[in-house]
């Protein structure tokens, strides 16, 4: 059986962010890694009832830290394409 999560995706400038709040277990990991001091705590609540995480896309730089930290794989970060942005 296959399992499906429902992200919350937030485009910004440089990319997509999205977090699965039923995986995300509020440690706030994320939170404490954030270059950009972007990331911040939900309405969303995660899998043990407390908040989930959310981002300011205006000052995400899409680096992927948040995503490398969570222990749980609750974060997903795509870059945009920087070549296909230029032409
Ligand atoms: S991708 Fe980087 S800048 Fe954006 S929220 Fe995650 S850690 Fe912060
Ligand atoms: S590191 Fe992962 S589990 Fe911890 S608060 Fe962030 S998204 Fe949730």
């Amino acid at each position: 059986m296959t399992e499906t999560y429902q992200g919350i995706t937030v485009e910004g400038k440089k990319g997509i962010w999205t977090v699965f709040p039923e995986l995300c277990k509020g440690c706030g990991l994320c939170i404490a890694k954030c270059p950009k001091k972007c990331m911040s705590w939900s309405d969303y609540l995660g899998v043990y009832g407390t908040p989930s995480v959310r981002i300011d896309e205006e000052k995400c730089t899409a680096c992927g830290i948040c995503q490398q930290f969570c222990p749980d794989c609750a974060i997903a970060v795509v870059r945009k394409d920087k070549k296909r942005e230029d032409n």
